[in-house]
C-alpha cells in the first residue's frame, strides 16, 4: 500500500507514522509514504497557496494552481483511489475501511483555513471522506485516521502481540470488556470466569459482553447486527 498525502504540513503525517507501530509497519515494508507539499509548486511569487474567497466572507480558500499541479505531479499505480479529506464527504467506517484496502494506493487530499476552491474537486473529482460530524482546522488528522485504520488492516502491520480480530466492529459489535493483572485492584475484581481457563465458558461470557455492551452502547449498530 502506498499512500501519498497532499498537505501543507508534511511533519504532521511523517510524525505521526514515525512511532510505535506505524513506524515498525512503515519501515518493513507494509506501507510507503510520501508527503507532497502543495506549497512547493505554487506559481506564486510569494508562495501563496490560498486567496480571499470570491463573492466575500471570512477566511481564505486553498487556490486550485498549486493543488492540482501538486495532485498531477503524483505518480499513480494502476490500482490507485483518490480521496479528499472533507467534513461534507461520507463518513468513515469500518466497511469503508475495508474497501480502502483493496486499492495499492491511496493519494490524499488536505485542506486547511476555509477548504478546497471548488475546482480542485472539479478537476481531480475524488472521493470525499469525512471523519465526522464535526470540523477541524486541517485535513491531516482525518488523512491519518484513514491512514492508520487502512494500516492495521494490512499484513504485518499488527505483530503477535496486537491482533485486530475481535476489535470492536470487525463481527459487527463492539469489543468486549479487557483485563490484565493484578486480578484484585483497589477491590475491583477480574471476573472469576476468566480465570478458570475454560475457553469455551470464556468465549461465551466475552460474546454475551459484546451483544450486552453494544445494545446498551450502540443500538443503531445493534439492530444492524441483528439483522445481518
Ligand atoms: N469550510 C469547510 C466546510 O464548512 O465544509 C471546512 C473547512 S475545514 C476548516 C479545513 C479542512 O479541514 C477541510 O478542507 C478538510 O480537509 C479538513 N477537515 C475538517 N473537518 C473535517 C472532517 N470532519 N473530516 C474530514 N476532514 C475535515
Amino acid at each position: 500500500m502506498r499512500f501519498d498525502v497532499l498537505t501543507l504540513f508534511p511533519d504532521v503525517v511523517e510524525n505521526y507514522c514515525n512511532v510505535s507501530i506505524m513506524k515498525r509497519a512503515k519501515e518493513s515494508g507494509v506501507y510507503e509514504l510520501n508527503t507532497i507539499n502543495p506549497r512547493d509548486f505554487t506559481l506564486d511569487k510569494h508562495k501563496k497557496v490560498d486567496d480571499t474567497p470570491f463573492g466575500g466572507g471570512a477566511g481564505m480558500v486553498l487556490a486550485p494552481q498549486p493543488y492540482v499541479d501538486a495532485y498531477e505531479s503524483v505518480e499513480k499505480v494502476k490500482n490507485s483511489i483518490t480521496v479528499m479529506l472533507s467534513p461534507q464527504g461520507k463518513p468513515l467506517d469500518e466497511t469503508m475501511v475495508c474497501n480502502l484496502v483493496q486499492y495499492d494506493q491511496i493519494v490524499m487530499l488536505c485542506g486547511h483555513y476555509e477548504g478546497f476552491d471548488e475546482r480542485i474537486r472539479e478537476i481531480i473529482k475524488p472521493i470525499e471522506i469525512s471523519i465526522g460530524d464535526f470540523v477541524l482546522t486541517g485535513g491531516e488528522l482525518p488523512a491519518l485516521c484513514l491512514i492508520d485504520a487502512v494500516s492495521r488492516k494490512l499484513e504485518g502491520t499488527l505483530g503477535k502481540l496486537e491482533s485486530a480480530q475481535e476489535d470492536s466492529f470487525s463481527n459487527g459489535l463492539l469489543e468486549y470488556p479487557q483485563y490484565t493483572k493484578p486480578r484484585n485492584f483497589r477491590g475491583y475484581m477480574v471476573p472469576e470466569v476468566l480465570l478458570n481457563g475454560n475457553h469455551k465458558e470464556i468465549a461465551k461470557y466475552r460474546f454475551d459482553e459484546q451483544i450486552k455492551r453494544t445494545k446498551v452502547r450502540r443500538p443503531d449498530l445493534y439492530e444492524k447486527y441483528k439483522n445481518k
